[in-house]
């Protein structure tokens, strides 16, 4: 039995996204889901039983940050991530690809892995396939991702061609290395930026290696939405149907919808975490920005169609004033409201792909947000 498997419920008739149930070694979630990031084993401000209490099922962790800070051993002394953190449910680590790329300084990037410098230190390090997966089967997350490269965008096709075999080449390596298949599920990374032939190279690639899942990277990294959109359309068909698809780095909650219907199940991202402690909000009305003047006096809650905890205590005032002094009460509140959002919204698309409606339930939310307006931010 595989660490790692998809049971597919229906597929909604209006949209052709998928309801779906993941099963892993610490319990199943039922999909599309949203997962909240927890860079350094904490999702920024929240307890493991606030994520509990707002609905969370499975979290997603930084190898590249565990690695440096406190150490994969010292992790793996504690009994893995989860004894650690005091987190019981699934967790999924990312390979540290995408930190490698993004933060750090001087990489060099060769067939036999990355040499970068450690952004806090500036010690010098040599990330691999197998160093990954070392540190990955350490950790002890329920999914674990393959080391990938990450080409920026745009990037040139020749590189990206390069680059996608590369990374295929890697793929295989990081298989042979996973040292606990049975315990901990290797998810695949379909890479090829905006260039069908290469998705479809990449999807190829890894699906002929059978990966109990697989993530669709190299998207959300600063393209327009309509060819983020394209991608979905041309590579999650490439993806065998039986298999969990997790779309990497999206988590704006139009995104969230629009790959949903694109077929994925799966979703991560630092956004809804991050611009709460800017003091910014995801409401059924659209994004509210609490530190503004206009809020002073505003004694409702920041979302009045909202039923989380936050929501039914506190005012946009307390709340504004809170943030604007920099206390940590009013980032933990801001947090728990945003993540809260995003999960009431997995469940209401996961309503509507019950209830074949999904292409409807879109057109609401995009209206009561203000996503069909010609100025519409992106969140
Ligand atoms: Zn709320």
């Amino acid at each position: 039995m595989p660490a790692i498997t998809y049971e597919h419920i229906k597929t909604c008739k209006q949209s052709g996204a998928r309801l779906g149930i993941v099963h892993t070694p610490h319990g199943s979630f039922e999909t599309p889901m949203f997962m909240p990031v927890g860079t350094l084993a904490t999702v920024k401000t929240m307890s493991p039983e606030d994520l509990k209490d707002m609905g969370a099922k499975i979290i997603l962790s930084n190898t590249y940050h565990l690695w440096l800070r406190p150490g994969s051993d010292i992790i793996k002394e504690a009994g893995g991530l989860h004894k650690f953190m005091n987190w019981d449910r699934p967790i999924l680590t990312d390979s540290g690809g995408f930190q490698v790329f993004s933060l750090s300084d001087l990489r060099k990037i060769s067939e036999e892995g990355v040499e970068f410098r450690n952004h806090l230190s500036g010690e010098k390090l040599f990330l691999t396939p197998e160093k990954s997966m070392q540190v990955q089967n350490d950790l002890g997350p329920d999914i674990m991702m393959a080391f990938d490269e990450c080409p920026p965008y745009p990037a040139e096709y020749e590189y990206m061609k390069a680059s996608v075999e590369r990374t295929s080449r890697w793929a295989e390596r990081c298989l042979k290395a996973h040292a606990r298949p049975d315990e901990q599920g290797l998810f695949g990374i379909v890479q090829g930026g905006e260039y069908e032939d290469l998705r479809k190279q990449s999807a190829e690639d890894l699906v002929s290696l059978d990966f109990p899942g697989y993530a669709i990277g190299g998207l959300s990294v600063g393209e327009p939405k309509d060819v983020m959109n394209r991608a979905l359309e041309y590579t999650t068909p490439l993806l065998p149907a039986d298999k969990p698809r997790y779309l990497m780095g999206v988590g704006s909650p139009d995104s969230l919808i629009d790959g949903s219907i694109r077929g994925i199940d799966m979703f991560d991202c630092v956004l809804p975490t991050r611009i709460a402690r800017n003091g910014t909000l995801m409401t059924s009305s659209g994004r509210l920005v609490v530190r503004n003047a206009k809020y002073a006096r505003d004694f409702r809650p920041l979302d009045e169609n909202c039923n989380c905890h936050v929501c039914q205590n506190y005012s946009r005032a307390y709340i504004r004033h809170l943030v604007k002094c920099d206390e940590t009460f009013g980032f933990r509140l801001t947090t728990y409201h945003n993540l809260h959002f995003l999960l009431k919204l997995m469940e209401n698309v996961r309503q509507a792909i019950r209830e074949d409606r999904l292409l409807d339930y879109r057109e609401e939310f995009f209206e009561a947000y203000g996503f069909n307006k010609p100025d519409a931010k992106n969140f």
